[in-house]
């Protein structure tokens, strides 16, 4: 079963899962460490990754597969590993193929916690990362690259800042260099934008936001496109060269154009087990199954609540990539035709003050500190996540103290838009 051919609604329904006859027709929950073999070989074979199968859930499991199937049929990849949390999926997506020594490209509009991580950690383990803006010139990239860079990161469409990556053009640059892109989805999912059609190689998300899309477990996943050459790069010998802890494999010559994903599965899952509970893959399947039914709402939302804040007085300014007039506006439309997500940020006049207020004054949408899922929700970063930032450090972080940050759920529009304009009356 699976159906390349299929349409991606279909493919949100019916991939993963594959019963065979007698079998449950919802994917069942696999809440187990460890599968039993009747044989002493057939666990041997196993373990030298001579044969498929699961033995334990650090590793693989069969609900988790499932569900792995189903987003690398969504994005169009030959293979797919979930993992604990989307830090997670980006964390290993990077030290798959880049060492102490080595140095990455990452655009400058990326999620907090990613520029921490790239910023911090990755740094203390000698990687180092170069930030360039989403909206750097081809020179401006070009002076970028170094002789140990491994890879370019940026997301589809950022968070918070809703900057729209112009793929094709960072892949360009990424493939001259001989080293893949990698762009975190998130935002868009897979029902807005395909990154690997526009030449991304590597796909991560963190499956907390739509694509699980009920706030309901945290996940992340790194999906492969099979398209980068690795052995014709020449600078990733994990990949191409034996892997003494896995008895000599070459993941090239044994996996073709799946080395990659299998390397993630088997030397980074093995040695840091960053995965997730069975039960939290099978809520992000059941999430999936609507995913193609929510995305279109939470744009035809978005956009009537964008124009209704573009039409207020008290409003100073709204970024929503899919309103004409937007920075992001002509990338959106390139690469997102059919609408973006979600999430706007927006400007009111009284600054700091009246942006705080605001999301107090709201009833509907609640004060959270999340994203992207079917509820309506709020936040104000200066008074809250960066809330020790003076004004100054506030607008070089691109948030200013009167930055709004409104995620539209798939409610009906019209209560939304009188629960902000009750909030905007108040201030
Ligand atoms: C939330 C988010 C992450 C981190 O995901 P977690 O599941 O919270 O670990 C990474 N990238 C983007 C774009 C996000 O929005």
């Amino acid at each position: 079963m699976g159906n390349k051919n299929w349409h991606l609604g279909t493919k949100c329904i019916q991939e993963g899962w594959e019963p065979k006859s007698g079998e449950p027709r919802v994917l069942p929950i696999y809440q187990s460490t460890t599968f039993r073999y009747e044989t002493a070989e057939e666990m041997g074979d196993l373990f030298d990754l001579k044969t498929n199968g699961f033995f334990y859930t650090r590793l693989a499991n069969p609900t988790t597969d499932a569900v792995e199937r189903k987003v690398a049929a969504l994005e169009g990849g030959v293979g797919a590993v979930m993992t604990s949390a989307g830090q997670a999926a980006t964390t290993m997506a990077i030290v798959n193929i880049a060492h102490a020594g080595d140095h990455i490209i990452s655009s400058s509009a990326v999620y907090g916690g990613t520029f921490n991580l790239f910023y911090k950690t990755l740094k203390e383990l000698g990687i180092d990362c170069t930030f360039v803006s989403p909206n750097a010139t081809d020179e401006e990239l070009e002076a970028a690259f170094r002789d140990n860079t491994r890879l370019v990161f940026g997301e589809s469409l950022s968070n918070p800042s809703l900057d729209v990556l112009d793929i094709e053009r960072f892949a360009r640059h990424a493939h001259a260099h001989q080293v893949p892109l990698i762009v975190d989805n998130t935002f868009p999912t897979p029902i807005n934008c395909r990154p690997f059609e526009w030449g991304a190689d590597i796909v991560v998300h963190s499956t907390s936001k739509y694509l699980d899309g009920h706030a309901s477990s945290l996940g992340g996943i790194i999906v492969d496109s099979g398209n980068f050459d690795w052995a014709a790069a020449g600078k990733y010998p994990e990949l191409t060269t034996p892997d003494e802890t896995y008895h000599g494999v070459t993941y090239t010559e044994s996996f073709g154009n799946a080395a990659y994903i299998t390397k993630c599965r088997t030397h980074l899952m093995r040695d840091l087990g960053m995965s997730p509970s069975p039960t939290n893959a099978w809520l992000l399947s059941q999430g999936i199954d609507t995913l193609h039914l929510r995305m279109p709402r939470h744009c035809e939302n978005a956009m009537k609540v964008a124009k209704f804040l573009q039409a207020d007085e008290r409003v100073t300014w709204v970024t929503y990539p899919d309103l004409e007039g937007n920075a992001g506006y002509e990338l959106a439309k390139k690469y997102m035709p059919n609408g973006s997500c979600g999430v706007i940020s927006f400007g009111v006049k009284g600054g700091r003050e009246n942006a705080s207020k605001l999301q107090g004054c709201l009833q509907l949408a609640a004060i959270a500190t999340h994203v992207a899922d079917l509820r309506t929700c709020v936040l104000h970063p200066a008074s809250t996540t960066h809330r020790q930032m003076n004004d100054q450090q506030l607008a070089d972080a691109g948030v200013g103290a009167d930055l709004v940050r409104f995620s539209v759920g798939i409610e009906d529009a019209e209560d939304i838009i009188a629960d902000l304009k009750q909030a905007l009356d108040q201030l």
